[in-house]
């Protein structure tokens, strides 16, 4: 979820606009609706500008009553009147943002391009602010903390910390400049988003010849044809770079020729010299964010970045780096052994390449294992697998999540549950949606439409939303989903969760760091494959009969493999971020593909792995988010995997003293403490990286 702002809001808000006003605009309008859910129908493209201008103007408004109160600066009237104000630009910023992401187009785009600039200047009106900046240090140096809650504290220390990372020390001319660099860093961030989305979906591979489908599987098959005809051209089938299309197709099609061209259209998005083209955009912004860490007084913009992070430093994620890559790299040549056996078995003897890895990787599972990925999927039928972590989350939390009909919904494919509490107080809603249109950018992700709030002292429930990209099943046939996309699912369920359960007082202690993020995501990972759990949701989706042991059995036992695979192509794109942002300055010529060469070469990344994620393609990085910050999800992965352990060495992985205990240290409290200090809290130790190591067969 994007953050846009400073400080978000609560507080009744000094209303700028008269009711006609507000009858045409929904936005400005209380939300009249289930839950206070936004009134999707009614709001269009048109309604956002105006409700972010007036948003904006209210909170500049809000801002100018604290820098002009003449009463002695207070926690209660400069930081939490800060904290609190912008209601309306902080309403309506979580709608856009979630739309934007799931539900785009041409108009919504535009928007977000106008916007970006205006954004960034109001944000920073705020944060150099001087009268305002001299107003939170006053309270920050001279109030008796004492008479303070520890969430008080922590909003304090947040605050002034934040101002200082804004720029708020800076002179004159330093926040100038800053000014221009966050406005360009911002729209750069934009236009490699849209290029990228753009590049996805102008890739179209048709296939004429029924022979080019050999390997592939029914449902896949199904899936092209339906999406041939689609685009006009009946009787072929089409295939996408969208991940439903391209993945499998790279792991069954048998014809070669075929899987390089989807490969080399996957690995080249943003890198064809057209006007999508995102190598410029990476180098002056990488360049730019140089630029902006020097002027903060830092050597570099990871260094920047990582000092807000559980990390800290850099030197712990090289740390953490120089400890698992050669034993990474060790896996991935075994498997590549594997892979060559595997061709040599067909009576060839070509060099395998990057199109030839996922699908004679899977060759070598099914020789060691007998186990090929498609036997799962009749058992992981989508509904199944959301009512099994809906299980789970009961089994553990005691929570329940019922369907809601009759409710606005983002999109008429999402469909909408409440979550209530054992005692049957109301959580928060969730929205899922599940399936890839051109509208939705890729990947998986948990958003948000309305944060958790306190409001006249009553806790106001969150709006979550969980987006997917999985595969989407013929007309007629049920979503099958495959063992990736069900650990997605459990995954963003866990974000969920962290959103759903939250309980703080006031925005600026809403949110964890990046690196601890995917803690409460990922731990959730850790029981879809449990031989517990999937008896309790893996049923065939025409028998109803029960995942047998034996395929059970297969399944843990070739679980690890492929790990070497995983890891280095996560940990080559997680290492390529990093280095981007080690840069101290950007050498004349700078050409950001020749870079991402040299630094895979020095890794010694076997040729046939491409980073998950290369240069031009790497959204969470060059689109924002997760600047620098691509290490996250296995800096948390050591987290989540000690955390489990917690459940498992108590001989029951359901045990409910542990969940109550993660669940009160971890995914209510927000940041109210150092990301360190509360993990500490919950499993009474500092995390063990052997555990990771261990799931990943790497050790
Ligand atoms: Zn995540």
């Amino acid at each position: 979820m994007k953050k846009t702002i400073l400080a978000l809001c609560a507080t009744a808000l000094v209303c700028g606009c008269a009711n006609n006003e507000a009858v045409e605009n929904p936005l400005l309008a209380e939300f009249n609706t289930p839950f206070g859910v936004p009134p999707f129908d009614d709001i269009k493209p048109e309604h956002y500008m105006p409700a972010f201008e007036l948003g904006m103007e209210q909170q500049k408004a809000e801002v100018d009553a604290i820098v002009n109160s003449t009463e002695p600066a207070t926690f209660e009237n400069t930081i939490a009147a800060l904290d609190q104000c912008g209601a309306l630009l902080n309403k309506v910023s979580y709608v856009f943002y979630a739309q934007n992401s799931a539900c785009t187009d041409s108009a919504m785009q535009a928007i977000s391009r106008e916007l970006s600039p205006k954004l960034s200047k109001h944000s920073d009106d705020i944060n150099l602010n001087p009268a305002l900046f001299a107003k939170v240090k006053e309270v920050y140096e001279t109030t008796d903390t004492a008479a303070l809650t520890k969430e008080q504290k922590k909003l304090l220390q947040e605050t002034y910390k934040g101002f200082v990372r804004s720029g708020a020390n800076l002179d004159s001319l330093g926040q100038a400049k800053l000014r221009e660099l966050n406005s360009e860093i911002s729209l750069l961030q934009l236009t490699f988003s849209q290029n990228m989305l753009a590049e996805t979906n102008a890739f179209q591979l048709f296939i004429e010849d029924e022979k080019d489908l050999a390997g592939l599987p029914k449902s896949l098959i199904d899936n092209a044809a339906e999406a041939a005809t689609a685009a006009g051209q009946q009787g072929k089938w089409l295939f996408t770079l969208h991940n439903p299309s391209v993945m499998p197709f790279l792991q069954y099609a048998e014809n070669r020729d075929l899987r390089q061209k989807m490969y080399e259209g996957y690995t080249n998005r943003g890198n064809n010299g057209n006007e999508n083209d995102n190598k410029e955009v990476v180098r002056r912004l990488v360049e730019a964010r140089i630029e902006k860490a020097k002027l903060m007084g830092y050597y570099d913009y990871a260094t920047f970045a990582l000092e807000t992070r559980m990390a800290k430093t850099t030197e712990a994620v090289c740390a953490l780096f120089d400890q698992v890559w050669p034993s990474v790299v060790k896996k991935a040549n075994e498997e590549l052994k594997d892979i060559k056996a595997e061709i040599r078995k067909e009576g060839k003897n070509f060099e395998p390449m990057g199109w030839d890895w996922s699908y004679y990787a899977n060759k070598a599972k099914q020789a060691k294992y007998a186990m090929d990925e498609n036997e799962l999927r009749p058992y992981l039928k989508l509904e199944n697998v959301r009512d099994g972590m809906f299980l789970l989350a009961n089994k553990l939390y005691g929570v329940t999540f019922t369907q809601v009909d009759s409710i606005p919904l983002p999109h008429p494919e999402a469909t909408a549950f409440e979550c209530k509490d054992q005692d049957g107080t109301h959580l928060g809603l969730l929205y899922l949606d599940f399936f890839p249109r051109a509208s939705k950018r890729g990947g998986a992700w948990c958003g948000r439409y309305r944060n958790q709030t306190y409001v006249d002292g009553q806790r106001k429930a969150p709006i979550v939303t969980v987006v997917c990209n999985f595969s989407k099943p013929a007309a007629g046939q049920p979503s099958l989903l495959t063992a990736d996309e069900a650990s997605t699912m459990f995954h963003e369920f866990g974000h969920a969760l962290h959103s759903l359960f939250a309980d703080v007082h006031y925005y600026g202690v809403a949110s964890v760091p990046r690196d601890f993020v995917e803690l409460p995501s990922q731990v959730m990972e850790h029981w879809v494959f449990e031989p517990e759990m999937l008896a309790l949701y893996a049923r065939h989706y025409e028998t109803g009969e029960v995942m047998p042991t034996s395929l059970v059995e297969k399944l843990e036992k070739s679980g690890k493999y492929g790990q070497g695979f995983a890891t280095a192509e996560y940990w080559a794109a997680a290492w390529l971020d990093m280095r981007f942002h080690f840069l101290k300055e950007i050498p004349e010529g700078f050409d950001v593909m020749a870079f991402e060469k040299q630094v895979m070469d020095e890794i010694k990344l076997p040729k046939q792995i491409a980073p998950r994620y290369r240069t031009t393609y790497f959204n969470h990085t060059m689109g924002g988010g997760y600047t620098a910050g691509y290490y996250s999800y296995f800096w948390s992965e050591v987290l989540d995997a000690d955390a489990y352990e917690a459940f498992k060495e108590t001989g029951n992985i359901f045990n409910t003293e542990v969940a109550a205990k993660f669940r009160q240290c971890v995914l209510t409290p927000g940041c109210i403490d150092d990301a360190d200090v509360m993990y500490y809290n919950f499993r009474g130790a500092t995390p063990n990286i052997e555990p990771v190591l261990k799931n990943r067969g790497l050790k």
